[in-house]
């Protein structure tokens, strides 16, 4: 495991075998900007398959959504399997509006913001797309318990800012 600063975002990057199939791991937090030129990694992932988790990602502007879509073709054109996991907010919000963002990936698993309406509360809990696939797929955000008072919090936003990736 080895981890690397591109300008404001930290990268950790490690290869394991996952289910018997080469994986290169990425983990990214921090800014996804001007300062970090993610596509240069392309070169040095020769697994089949690639996970990235953007958990840590706070912040994206537009050259960063650029070189983003980059290293993701760059994947896809070597062949690579790409899975997303733990999408940050910012980056699953920028999918649903440019489709190349998510480009040929798997989606596992993104960030939503949410709010409560008992007590006032935001969050931006995970949702797991595989066990809500057929409530994304009818552009339903689930129901989740609320951190603080536990009653139910909803989505605090426009389904299709977050759910449209997803529609059947
Ligand atoms: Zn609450």
């Amino acid at each position: 495991m080895s981890t690397q600063k591109l300008g404001r975002l930290e990268v950790t990057f490690e290869t394991a075998n996952i289910q018997g199939v080469a994986t290169t791991r990425l983990q990214l937090a921090g800014r996804i900007d001007d300062s970090a030129p993610l596509s240069s990694f392309i070169d040095n992932i020769n697994t089949p398959a690639v996970i990235i988790d953007t958990d840590g990602v706070a912040f994206v502007n537009s050259i960063g959504v650029r070189e983003w879509m980059r290293l993701l073709r760059g994947l896809a054109a070597k062949g690579c399997a790409i899975r997303l996991e733990r999408i940050a907010d910012v980056l699953i919000t920028q999918m649903n509006m440019i489709p190349d963002v998510r480009g040929t990936a798997t989606i596992a698993s993104f960030h939503a913001q949410y709010v409560c309406g008992a007590c006032g509360a935001e969050a931006a809990p995970l949702i797991d797309a595989g066990q809500y696939a057929a409530q994304l797929a009818a552009m339903q955000a689930p129901q989740l318990p609320c951190p603080e008072c536990n009653s139910v919090m909803e989505l605090g936003d426009y389904p299709e800012r977050y759910l449209t990736l997803f529609k059947a």
